[in-house]
């Protein structure tokens, strides 16, 4: 399943999920739920995965109260954690209740990355931006992005910054970017003043998503990389103590 997300009410609603039939909350059996499969990337274990119904809202209550939208517990197959997903109702004149086809997530899957070869002000600053990522604040994230490369050049000094300007050229290539996109990146990236700086361009999910490629890349050619040919190094070293 692709990530395509649309922006719902301040979280997210999957537009592309297995096709539904129509899921009814019933007030006797829970089988018109049981019978629309829904997957997802399990936002626990990372596995897109088939979800089966565990806790549904009680209708009695529901026809009671009228609420516009009700939440419901799948268990996810893969891993057995729970994952809650929101759906908007509609009250049938005939009595009944219909749920809507596209749903809201609660929790998102979390983005990795090798986050032990970053400097500790690095690391900070780019799990706070991978959080903002993961929860769709797309503006938050970016702000954050440009905290991270500035901790970057406070760790590596002039030659840091100079290594992101190569990077981001870099990556305007290989990925063949879009001047406007290129220019927002490079605002947020290199030219922008501070991470909470009002003039920062707003970003949208596709430029979020360029912005996220870029900043691990960037993070692995200034750290990752270097550490894991540090550990290797020391492997070696320590092998040959071992002799
Ligand atoms: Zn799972």
């Amino acid at each position: 399943m692709s990530r395509d997300y649309e922006i719902c009410t301040g979280l997210y609603k999957v537009a592309d999920v297995l096709t539904l039939d129509i899921m009814r909350l019933c007030k006797d059996s829970i089988d018109p739920l049981m019978d629309c499969p829904i997957s997802l990337q399990c936002p626990h274990c990372n596995v897109i995965s088939l979800l089966t119904v565990i806790s549904v809202p009680n209708y009695d209550l529901v026809m009671r109260f009228h609420p516009t939208t009700v939440g419901i517990v799948y268990r996810c197959n893969s891993c057995g954690e729970p994952v809650f997903l929101k759906f908007s109702l509609t009250y049938l004149s005939g009595g009944g209740i219909e749920l809507s086809k596209e749903y809201q997530i609660v929790e998102f899957p979390k983005e990795n990355f090798e986050f032990k070869y970053l400097p500790e002000a690095v690391r900070h600053d780019f799990e706070e931006a991978l959080d903002c990522y993961s929860i769709g604040a797309y503006n938050g994230f970016a702000a954050l992005c440009r905290r991270t490369i500035q901790s970057t050049a406070s760790c590596l000094g002039v030659k840091g910054t100079d290594k992101v300007k190569k990077q981001v050229v870099e990556l305007k290539e290989i990925a063949e970017m879009e001047e406007d996109d290129y220019a927002i990146l490079n605002q947020i990236i290199l030219d922008g003043h501070d991470g909470a700086h009002p003039h920062l361009p707003s970003i949208t999910v596709e430029r979020a998503k360029i912005l996220l490629e870029l900043m691990k890349d960037i993070m692995y050619e200034l750290f990752v990389r270097k550490g894991k040919i540090e550990d290797a190094k020391k492997l070696r070293q320590e092998q040959i103590d071992k002799k």
